[in-house]
């Protein structure tokens, strides 16, 4: 099932696509693919709204994302309704990580944007005849171009951040996933964001081809490691700066002194959250032998309890994209066929005819195993037991990701000491997933998860190009370091070398 199709061409030449929902595989709509010239079209338009996007104050655009935010609120069923026709994923699960998280991304951007990107006077330690100001200017036109997992959060944030900043901005949401991008240009169009500064382009890869070489400033790309690498293949090419986010292999460690009651409940969400298709998802457990049994029994139990189904109260959407069975169901079946044993799950779920795969418990798996090496990015949980914590962080920084990590422990400071030795970009204490979803938390992955990072002050900024602007404070005829060199200036210069960084008062000093 490949959850869209390609459908009759329009009248007008373009390619069409049906999209359908993976938990009936009922059709949810039609969309036609932009193609190279409604691309160039939306970068154009951008290009010319965005310098007076960019003379706006940050209290007009606060005002219009303040907007977004209440409306979003306000009408939070509708959007929620759209998402799940597309993805299947359950009703609260739409609510909370995709529409409270955006309505948390709008306002906190909204709000606190200003202060992040204020000119900052920026004390000079050495030239002190200079007053440095560094201004954050906007890039112009940023594309972004994201995935199906979180259709709506993963295109409306960066968004806000990039507009904020006061760039424009060409959004390309995922083929699998149109509507949840149509939500987000509806959204930002009725909150009054300006005619061309938001842009969305519907297509596949064609177009987010089509957009990377359409005379960017900017690319903020949201998806897998293998487009990842052509899309900053393009960006390298053409000199202009991108963000990589990437897929990730995260690690939990479960160390003996942990609350394993919290800790089981903490492995099957981020595990089964989203169907366990988050970059985030917890995808192998690393468990310290003294408590595996604990463990993987409250695991099994929890994970037996979880309810699946196309309707109703549940807890474990479908697979969104079709494609991914195949990865699942390749990993699970080199597992076992390897000497990996099921706990619960493993296959799909005979009860329906949706893409629905069982929420899925592995033990007696090893490290050289598929599932415990590639993203699986569904439904499965391997369980592998270790000797010690240190065994534990060996095998977590055994792998080419290093996007985020969780670390169970009752004494945080050897939580934080742990997570603080896993090649990651970000780590959890006593929880999961939820950096993300942290406003203030940069986040972006180490290893093959990316290059860059998003959200917080840093991902802020880097929407921005931070300007230096250097002020002579005195307006001296000239300066010691202009021409003419004399031998007098070379004897002072030598001299200040040596007292400068030669003696503690002077090293103290600069
Ligand atoms: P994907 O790479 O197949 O597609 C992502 C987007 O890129 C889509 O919009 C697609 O149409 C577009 N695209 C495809 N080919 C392109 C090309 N040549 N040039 C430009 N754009 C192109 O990824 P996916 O299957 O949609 O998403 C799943 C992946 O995303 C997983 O690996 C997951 O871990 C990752 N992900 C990462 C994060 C993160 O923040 N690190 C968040 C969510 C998902």
């Amino acid at each position: 099932m490949a959850l869209i199709e390609a459908i009759e061409p329009s009248a007008d030449g373009h390619r069409r696509l049906r999209v359908l929902s993976p938990a009936t595989g009922q059709a949810v709509g039609e969309v036609d693919v932009a193609n190279a010239s409604d691309v160039a079209s939306a970068v154009e338009r951008a290009h010319k709204a965005q310098p007076d996007w960019a003379r706006t104050t940050f209290r007009e655009r606060r005002a219009i994302f303040e907007r977004a935010a209440r409306h979003l609120a306000e009408n939070a069923e509708t959007f929620v309704e759209v998402i799940v026709s597309e993805t299947g994923k359950p009703n609260e699960e739409a609510l909370s990580v995709e529409v409270l998280a955006a309505c948390d991304a709008l306002q906190f951007y909204a709000k606190h944007a200003g202060s992040i990107l204020a000119d900052r006077n920026v004390p000079v330690h050495l030239m002190k005849t200079k007053k440095l100001k560094v201004c954050y200017q906007p890039l112009g036109v940023v594309g972004i171009i994201t995935p199906w997992n979180f259709p709506f959060l993963l295109s409306l944030n960066p968004s806000v951040q990039a507009l904020m900043a006061g760039n424009a901005v060409v959004l390309k949401p995922s083929e699998i996933t149109p509507f949840s991008g149509q939500l987000v240009e509806r959204l930002l169009r009725e909150a009054g964001i300006p005619e061309g500064v938001f842009g969305l382009v519907i297509g596949d890869g064609e177009t987010g081809r089509a957009l990377v070489e359409a005379g960017l400033d900017k690319v903020a790309f949201t998806g897998s490691v293998e487009t990842g690498r052509r899309v900053g293949e393009a960006c390298a090419r053409q000199l202009i700066p991108c963000t990589l986010e990437l897929g990730g292999k995260d690690p939990m460690i479960v160390c003996a002194d942990a609350d394993i009651d919290r800790a089981a409940s903490g492995a099957v969400y981020g595990a089964f959250a989203n169907a366990g298709q988050v970059c985030v998802s917890t995808e192998r457990v690393y468990v310290v032998e003294e408590v595996a049994d604990e463990f993987t029994r409250k695991v099994v139990e929890q994970t037996a309890a979880l309810r699946q189904g196309p309707e109703g109260e549940t807890d474990v959407g479908p697979l969104i994209h079709g494609p991914q069975l195949d990865v699942i169901e390749r990993h699970v079946a080199d597992a076992t066929t390897r000497g990996a044993r099921i706990l619960a799950g493993g296959r799909r779920n005979p009860e329906f005819t949706g893409l629905f795969f069982e929420p899925t418990v592995l033990a007696d798996v090893t490290q050289d195993m598929e599932i415990m090496r590639e993203e699986t990015f569904g439904p499965v949980l391997p369980i592998l037991r270790v000797r010690d914590e240190a065994e534990a962080i060996r095998l977590a920084n055994d792998s080419p990701y290093g996007l985020n990590a969780n670390v169970w422990t009752r004494d945080k400071h050897k939580g934080a000491k742990l997570a603080k030795s896993i090649e990651a970009g970000s780590a959890i204490v006593n929880d999961c997933m939820l950096t993300y979803g942290v406003a203030e938390a940069p986040f972006g992955g180490r290893k093959a998860s990316g290059i860059g990072q998003v959200n917080g002050e840093i991902g802020l900024r880097s929407y921005c190009h931070a300007q230096s602007i250097l002020i002579d404070r005195f307006g001296a005829k000239n300066e010691f370091l202009w021409f003419p060199y004399t031998r007098r200036k070379g004897r002072l210069m030598r001299r200040a070398l040596r007292w400068i960084w030669g003696t503690p008062l002077g090293r103290w000093l600069s």
